[in-house]
């Protein structure tokens, strides 16, 4: 039977190993750093909280490359909040902790682009977060790379400069809820599938960017996404 119009392409990101990893859902941590979770107002360990972006908002850019990312329309206030991606290689349900490495396929830079005026407005309204969060190109994203190949991660330094001035610096062992805890809690509440990304939570020090800005951001072992806003 045919379609009435024609299917949507399938999102996808280009893996280091030479070939695309297809994009089935995005999940967003909320608050998943202390540092961060207290600049936004917030303290203490709160049980994890998920939002979703669209699979097409990805921006991929692949290795080397430098993604162009246009302002997008209703905000004055576009910020970077630069996170590692937990890209899902197997799909399951309650998962626990101690498992979830077997569901993991590979680890990638991503930046969680944030209308933070109109997130803030529907934060105050008690409304849902979607025009703040969930918007094209709201997910530039690097190359994802094997597990096999980077080996499990838990420590090293997740940074993010604006035109070379250091923005965001953390550390991946200081997430409040680790990766394999995140799997947990979402398996939980989802069907966690193939494709699926995980966008794990930003350290400190989010802030704006204008047209023209060039974002770089960089994890331990997994190279440098660059990004300039148009
Ligand atoms: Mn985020």
């Amino acid at each position: 039977m045919s379609f009435v119009v024609t299917p949507p392409a399938v999102a996808a990101v280009p893996t280091s190993d030479g070939r695309r990893f297809p994009v089935h859902r995005i999940y967003c941590v909320g608050r998943n750093y202390a540092e961060h979770a207290q600049e936004m107002g917030h303290s203490g360990r709160e049980p994890p909280f998920f939002f979703l972006k669209p699979a097409d908002a990805v921006l991929p850019v692949a290795d080397g490359g430098t993604g162009e990312m246009a302002y997008p329309s209703l905000t004055a206030d576009l910020h970077h909040e630069i996170e590692l991606v937990v890209a899902i290689g197997r799909g399951g349900r309650d998962i626990a902790a101690a498992d979830a490495a077997a569901y993991i396929w590979g680890y990638a830079v991503g930046l969680d682009m944030t209308r933070r005026d109109r997130q803030s407005e529907m934060k105050t309204q008690g409304r849902p977060w979607e025009i703040g969060k969930a918007f094209e190109q709201s997910a530039p994203i690097g190359p994802v790379h094997p597990i096999g190949r980077t080996g499990r991660l838990t420590t090293g330094a997740i940074t993010l400069a604006v035109n070379g001035t250091l923005r965001q610096k953390g550390d991946l062992a200081d997430l409040i809820w680790s990766v394999d805890e995140t799997i947990e809690q979402l398996s939980r509440a989802w069907l966690l599938q193939p494709g699926d990304l995980i966008f794990t939570g930003t350290p400190a020090g989010v802030g704006a960017v204008q047209r023209g800005d060039r974002m770089e951001g960089a994890i331990d072992g997994l190279g440098t996404l660059r990004v300039t806003v148009r």
